[in-house]
């Protein structure tokens, strides 16, 4: 970043609770630099109690946009008068961008970085191939799923802890979705063209996400959008498996990229650089 005169700087930040451990800064810190921009990017902690007013006064503080994470995407939805389809449909923002009148524009950038992971890891992945097992249900696997629905992947296997989640899901996007149990794992494993794991199973201080895979399941490309540790266990058993695996960093690098062109002016890449940067502050 260039020290410029910092009332005339661009800026933006993210927002969540706590916020110490977020990359986000890091990311869009690497880029300011890379395109030699007079921006700023804030990690910005905000207490549960205090979100809506400090929201609220983001704009007037001078803030172009903000990214929100953990626990804020889905109420702050309510501070939005723009709602993008991915953001309205999964119920969730991680975007927001102040226009000139001070309301806020909401978007979940979730979706288009899983779409741009599977783009640039598995380029011949097509979609419409055949079905794909989602590991989760939760917020995350939401942005998974639109993702695969807009890819017209034909049918999304559920598998997830609690079924009334797995239902609920099933229920919000519909007929191509449907509840799998793990017991029905390596049935429908044989059939998916993808395995992604959307649980924070296999997250540094988590148990694994345990998958028995098995060579009748060696053409799925299998991701993790869990992306500490890089590599989890899950994708080490794809792997020794013989799949082709996809590592979930791309997702996060992926999903900031929007965001930085709308409040900074620059369409950025998600390259290999910025990928071993952020990589590194990971091992
Ligand atoms: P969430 O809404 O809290 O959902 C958590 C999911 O994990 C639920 O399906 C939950 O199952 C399951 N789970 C948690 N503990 C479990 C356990 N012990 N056994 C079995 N299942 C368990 O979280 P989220 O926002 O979806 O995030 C999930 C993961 O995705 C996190 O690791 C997050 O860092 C990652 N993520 C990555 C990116 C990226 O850019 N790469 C983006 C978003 C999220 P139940 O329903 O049974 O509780």
């Amino acid at each position: 970043m260039t020290n410029g005169d910092e009332s005339r700087q661009v800026k933006a930040g993210v927002v969540g609770w706590p916020i110490s451990h977020s990359l986000s800064p890091s990311i869009h810190g690497f880029w300011l630099e890379k395109y030699r921009l007079s921006g700023r990017y804030a990690a910005l902690g905000i207490k549960p109690d205090d979100f809506d007013r400090e929201f609220s006064a983001l704009r007037e503080r001078g803030f172009v946009g903000v990214n929100v994470t953990i626990p804020f995407k889905e109420r702050v939805l309510e501070h939005a008068a723009e709602i993008t389809p991915a953001a309205r449909d999964t119920g969730a923002a991680n975007t927001l961008t102040f226009r000139k009148d001070g309301s806020a524009h909401a978007d979940n950038t979730d979706v288009a970085g899983f779409a741009r992971l599977v783009k640039s890891a598995a380029p011949d992945w097509k979609g419409h191939d055949g079905p794909v097992v989602v590991m989760g249900a939760g917020g995350a696997a939401r942005a998974v799923v639109w993702s695969l629905l807009a890819e017209n992947v034909p049918r999304v296997f559920i598998v997830n802890r609690t079924v009334s989640k797995a239902e609920t899901l099933c229920e919000h996007f519909g007929s191509r979705l449907e509840v799998a149990s793990p017991g029905e794992f390596p049935g429908i494993g044989r059939t998916a063209t993808m395995i992604v794991n959307t649980t924070s199973l296999g997250m540094k201080g988590q148990p694994d996400l345990v998958v028995d895979f098995e060579p009748g399941m060696r053409s799925a490309t299998v991701v993790d959008i869990v992306y500490n540790p890089l590599k989890t266990g899950f994708l080490k058993a794809a792997e020794r498996n013989g799949n082709r695996i996809v590592t979930g960093l791309g997702m996060l690098l992926h999903q900031a990229a929007p965001g930085f062109e709308r409040w900074f002016g620059v369409s950025p890449e998600v390259d290999s650089e910025l990928h071993e940067t952020i990589a590194r502050k990971l091992r």
